[in-house]
């Protein structure tokens, strides 16, 4: 997220990202707005499509609460509208943690799994959140020359990680969409306890239908495989059990 701008008499977020904007609410917490943006490849391929945001803040505000239940604490607090969530003021780790269990996208591409192959144990991967390096893997030791981790903390990141999956995997299989990867951001809140925060959400996700191996995801607007809205719009209904308007 980059520092925003001031225009005009509007509130002005503290950050702008991506996908969503985070504004000032009271002395411990953010409110966090999730746009109708879309973007890919480092945002190189961006659009806007109204409803979008709207899909995402529901299906994170689904699944934080899943996550949560199952003993990890997230900065999400409530939602305050439909594409608003409340969420705890954290100061966020500048990494990335990915888990995957079904080979797709980048470890095809960089490590030459064969995409669809179900990894016998779920794999952890740390990146360097910064778009200008596109995102580089970590291991401890850069982390800790770089001052943005260090091995005892990457250990309990990995260990969190590695319950949200048992837990995310646990509420979608039971919908009939699998979980091939995802990635996670954590942080520490004002009392200094290390928590899950961002989002949990087709953009954050691959989401496949179990039995076509359907992409339910941003996957389809990166890779232009279809109905990019409505995509997001059955990620959603599977996944709340909700219909869309
Ligand atoms: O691109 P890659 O295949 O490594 O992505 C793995 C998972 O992490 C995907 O579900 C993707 O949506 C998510 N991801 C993300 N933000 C990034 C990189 C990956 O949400 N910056």
């Amino acid at each position: 997220m980059s520092a925003a701008t001031s225009t005009g008499n509007a509130p002005q977020p503290l950050y702008s990202g991506k996908a969503k904007s985070l504004y000032p609410y009271d002395e411990k917490h953010y409110r966090m707005v999730f746009r109708d943006d879309l973007t890919a490849f480092d945002a190189v391929k961006k659009a806007t499509m109204k409803g979008k945001g709207f899909y995402n803040s529901q299906i994170a505000a689904t699944l934080l609460p899943v996550v949560e239940k199952a003993g990890v604490p997230t900065h999400f607090v409530k939602l305050l509208s439909d594409t608003e969530h409340l969420v705890r003021k954290v100061r966020i780790v500048r990494l990335e943690v990915l888990v995957r269990n079904i080979a797709a996208g980048s470890i095809v591409k960089n490590y030459g799994f064969a995409e669809g192959t179900v990894f016998k144990k779920p794999i952890v991967m740390f990146d360097l959140k910064e778009d200008k390096f596109h995102d580089p893997l970590l291991n401890e030791d850069i982390a800790e020359a770089l001052g943005v981790s260090n091995a005892d903390e990457m250990a309990r990141l990995r260990a969190m990680a590695l319950k949200v999956n048992t837990a995310l995997r646990g509420y979608l299989e039971p919908r009939g969409l699998l979980l091939p990867d995802f990635k996670l951001e954590f942080g520490y809140d004002l009392e200094g306890k290390l928590i899950l925060a961002d989002e949990i959400s087709a953009d954050t996700c691959r989401f496949w239908d179990a039995k076509s191996k359907r992409s339910l995801d941003k996957d389809v607007f990166r890779f232009d495989k279809g109905d990019v809205l409505a995509t997001y719009k059955e990620a959603f209904e599977r996944i709340t059990g909700k219909k869309a308007a």
